[in-house]
């Protein structure tokens, strides 16, 4: 590990990355880094290749998305080692967090996506009656750019992927740099199961290489990352007119009411404040528990975590595997260390994992009390296998705690009466609010997947996610033709009269009052004739 820069990838002379197992630092592979040049061919061929796809039926490009599904479901235990070894997960957990998610979305939409985006009529009141309507179809983009991150290198990018395609696009996609050869392996996926030539290709690269893509022609972003590249890539594509979803960090809070089911709640803090080393971007990231309850919870917390096997993701049994990166490790000591400096009480855990493990990107479970909003690791993202605990005293409490946070993706309220969990739900600043769950909801393809304020702009998953994916278009239809609008040319005394009336009886939207002015009508049609 020696030679090896902070993000393990090495982009020297060669223009390659070099792909290191978190939990070795063996080699797994390299990756050419795309050239801006490279980056536009490969736009240009998707566009080429966009027409005749754009033009298939739904079933045709849904064919071939299933074909890729059956090819991963065949190669599924190679799929998730390649996974667990450039991310650093287990292969269990790559399987149900990464496979399993993608192959319920690639049927999903493989299926549904006509019926998702079918033609809908407007209903336009009283226009209607003048012979008019009006509906929205859904037309492709065009070529889509998707920028993903590394904590998901599979499921994030194969999910939209899949849901691009099935819109009619053409597709780009910029792999994160910590994990190209899964990316790659996307590609090659596709390709096999016999996606048309160029109408998607992956380029790996770094972030010179994400920049590119914004700047080659595509028609839309797709962006998952940081708040400070999500920014970046919003201030370029605007530059550009272009549109973007930006899906970007979260800091999302757990609130565990008195009435909870304890034993539940703490089973759920745990898995989801270190599933995929609390590098999600969902991850329980802040935990408040009612004070009564606290002493238990905490214990129990303690208990589970302790129990936890971390071990390098390919071996069998590991529950905790690896960090991604040496830089987001440094990240989670320094956030734990300004804790501790500030008066957190470390309960388990809080340090570099040491002993067997230490040549790779371990770091302990560790569950803190006594924190408090001043410290950053309650205010920033740490996306590390850290559980911070806070108490309460009220629900008015618990919600303006939840709520004090630049970000807003996903959160959880923990409580037997689930009306009162709904309830508090809806006051909860996120796009996702679970009650007795966490984390888990990307996996539901049919949901909407995206945050509020700093956590991003725009969906991806469900509906709302496919529409970001195409251009609705209005169609309007006149059927009369007969006689001129009553607002053309030329705005006589009758037309100006008539116009007030207009805005005083059309514009309740009812017929009646309406109906009042067809003398008036009736006249100013006789005057234009
Ligand atoms: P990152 O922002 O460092 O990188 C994301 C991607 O952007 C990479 O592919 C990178 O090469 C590329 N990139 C870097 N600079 C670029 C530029 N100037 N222009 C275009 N592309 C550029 O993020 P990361 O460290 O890979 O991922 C972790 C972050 O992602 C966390 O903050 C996490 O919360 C967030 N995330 C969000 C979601 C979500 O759905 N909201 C999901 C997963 C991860």
């Amino acid at each position: 590990m020696a030679t090896q820069t902070l993000d393990r990838t090495t982009t020297d002379a060669t223009r390659e990355i070099i792909s290191y197992d978190p939990a070795t630092g063996a080699e797994v592979g390299r990756a050419p880094i795309a050239s801006a040049a490279e980056v536009a061919r490969a736009v240009a061929r998707a566009r080429e290749a966009q027409a005749a796809w754009g033009a298939l039926s739904f079933r045709a490009r849904g064919r071939v998305v299933l074909r890729a599904r059956e090819l991963v479901l065949a190669e599924l235990e190679e799929i998730a080692k390649l996974i667990a070894r450039e991310a650093g997960k287990p292969v269990a957990e790559a399987i149900a967090m990464e496979l399993v998610p993608t192959l319920d979305l690639m049927q999903f939409f493989a299926r549904r996506t006509q019926r998702l985006l079918r033609p809908e009529k407007i209903d336009i009141g009283q226009y209607g009656l003048m012979g008019r309507s009006s509906r929205i179809v859904y037309r492709p983009l065009g070529v889509v750019g998707i920028i993903s991150p590394w904590n998901f290198p599979w499921a994030i990018p194969v999910g939209e992927v899949v849901m691009a395609l099935m819109a009619g696009n053409g597709v780009v996609l910029k792999p994160s740099e910590l994990t190209p050869l899964v990316g790659l392996e996307i590609a090659d996926v596709f390709k096999r199961a016999g996606v048309p030539e160029g109408l998607f290709s992956v380029v790996t690269g770094d972030g010179a290489t994400g920049a590119a893509l914004v700047e080659a022609s595509v028609d839309k972003i797709m962006f998952t990352g940081s708040v400070a590249t999500g920014k970046r890539v919003g201030v370029a594509a605007a530059e550009r007119l272009m549109p973007c979803v930006l899906e970007l960090g979260g800091k999302d809070p757990m609130l565990v009411l008195e009435d909870a089911d304890v034993e539940a709640a703490a089973r759920a803090a745990v898995w989801g404040a270190f599933a995929n080393s609390g590098q999600a971007c969902a991850s329980v990231e802040r935990c408040y528990v009612h004070e009564r309850i606290a002493p238990g919870f905490s214990a129990r917390v303690v208990e589970l975590t302790q129990q936890l096997k971390q071990d390098a993701g390919t071996h069998a049994g590991a529950d905790i595997g690896a960090m991604s990166s040496e830089r987001q490790l440094q990240i989670v000591a320094a956030h734990v260390e300004d804790a501790v400096a500030h008066g957190a009480r470390v309960l388990t855990g809080g340090q570099r994992t040491a002993g067997a493990l230490a040549k790779g990107w371990f770091y302990e479970p560790t569950v803190l009390a006594n924190v408090n909003h001043a410290m950053t690791i309650m205010r920033e993202e740490t996306f590390g296998p850290v559980l911070p605990l806070m108490t309460f005293k009220t629900e008015d409490e618990a919600i303006r705690l939840a709520n004090d946070s630049i970000f807003g993706l996903t959160a959880s309220v923990w409580t037997r009466d689930t009306g009162r969990g709904k309830a508090l739900a809806e006051q909860i600043e996120a796009g996702t609010v679970m009650v007795n769950e966490v984390l888990y909801t990307h996996g539901i393809a049919q949901t909407p997947w995206g945050g509020m304020k700093q956590s991003g702009l725009g969906r991806t998953h469900g509906r709302a996610g496919l529409l970001e994916l195409v251009a609705a278009q209005h169609i309007h239809v006149n059927r009369i033709t007969l006689l001129p609008d009553l607002w053309w040319f030329n705005y006589t005394a009758r037309a100006a009269a008539l116009f007030r009336g207009l805005a005083r009886r059309f514009t309740t939207g009812s017929v009646w009052p309406t109906s009042l002015l067809l003398p008036q009508m009736l006249r100013r049609w006789r005057e234009r004739r």
